[in-house]
């Protein structure tokens, strides 16, 4: 036994058990190098294998069409935020934004500080417990790019289809990057922290449409610039090493699961135990519609927003060892996360516990 917990965390979350075993056996001496992948060169020929290979799996599992350059960053999903309008605003030129959630509101605050910011359609209204309507939105003739989050982290929302749009397009897919199969020709730019999906913290992920990477002006600081680190294949400076090895780890794990075709199917049905077992139980609630609710982050109340009972649940669940189950501080409630790693068996103990839990009450 190794004593892990259900660990439902948003993030850093859950790995499979299976890459940090082969991490560990790897950890002192890679592949009979003699050195720890953190003690390597980030320009040795060992090193340059385990990136080579890693981009090279990204490509094969999310199949990512060759006019887009794949980029290892580090600064997390908030350095994007600042990146997106350095490198892609232009002049007099609006950035059109579909307003989801916090995650874009952040954002929202740092391309304001580069572009105008149009914001075509939003649920701050709602308290963005549902996803802003697609249908109706009017997008600005003459938009640099648009941006929108495919899954919100801390409302528990997922967009499930994309708009069409003439400006390219921007998606944050932090929390649901490699979740499903999406065409990555919809997009333009995908940019997502690792610390959900993929791996440690540390590594940011951005896949870029290579015809957006010459729009970056030249005055631009270096480092903040796609266009450089796609030219020096990301190792314009020290990438995180670590943290690019064990992204790619999870990128061959995601193969060796059947791909993403598999690992849509298996999130599915992991979602649809959650939520079945918060429908079917009159103690809880999810204040999500269903047609806006995420397979990654099952945002969940006690009906009537009993406070002290939702605590005493976490409680309660931690001493089982269901850990993190806590909704984001801004919002309250419950939240278990259920990404790629999150194992079903974790999911089925917690909707057992959730039914004995409903009895005692
Ligand atoms: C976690 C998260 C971020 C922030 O990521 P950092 O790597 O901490 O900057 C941004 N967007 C979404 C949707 C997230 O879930």
């Amino acid at each position: 036994m190794n004593n892990r917990v259900a660990n439902f965390s948003a993030g850093p979350s859950t790995l499979p058990l299976s890459i940090l075993e082969k991490a560990q056996a790897d950890l002192i001496n890679w592949q009979g190098s003699g050195m720890s992948v953190m003690e390597m060169s980030h320009r040795s020929k060992e090193f340059m294998s385990i990136r080579d290979n890693a981009e090279a799996t990204l490509r094969k599992i999310a199949n990512i069409p060759d006019d887009y350059a794949v980029l290892f960053l580090q600064g997390g999903a908030s350095l994007q935020f600042s990146m997106l309008p350095i490198n892609l605003g232009q002049e007099g030129k609006p950035v059109d934004v579909i307003n989801s959630g916090s995650w874009t509101k952040k954002a929202i605050k740092e391309i304001k500080k580069e572009s105008e910011v149009n914001i075509v359609a939003s649920s701050e209204e709602d308290n963005f417990l549902k996803l802003p309507d697609l249908s109706t939105i009017s997008f600005s003739d003459n938009a640099s790019f648009t941006y929108m989050c495919s899954n919100n982290t801390i409302f528990g929302t997922q967009f499930k289809s994309f708009p069409k749009t003439n400006a390219p397009l921007v998606v944050d897919m932090s929390s649901d990057i490699l979740s499903r199969q999406l065409n990555i020709s919809d997009f333009d730019v995908i940019f997502a922290g690792a610390q959900k999906n993929i791996g440690p913290s540390g590594v940011t992920i951005v896949i870029i449409k290579k015809d957006l990477l010459d729009r970056c002006p030249d005055r631009a600081p270096s480092m903040l610039q796609y266009k450089i680190h796609a030219e020096n294949d990301s190792l314009y400076n020290t990438p995180p090493t670590f943290g690019i090895y064990m992204a790619g780890l999870t990128f061959e794990w995601i193969a060796e699961q059947g791909g993403l075709a598999a690992i849509e199917a298996q999130n599915k049905k992991k979602a649809a135990l959650l939520y079945d077992a918060i429908e079917s139980n009159p103690l809880f609630y999810c204040p999500i519609p269903k047609e806006d609710r995420s397979d990654m982050n099952v945002v969940f109340r006690i009906e009537g927003d009993r406070e002290e009972l939702e605590k005493t649940f976490i409680e309660e669940a931690k001493a089982v060892g269901l850990r993190e189950l806590k909704g984001h501080r801004s919002v309250g409630g419950l939240r278990a996360s259920i990404y790629n790693a999150q194992p079903i068996e974790n999911i089925q103990a917690l909707v057992d516990f959730m039914q004995s839990f409903a009895q005692k009450q």
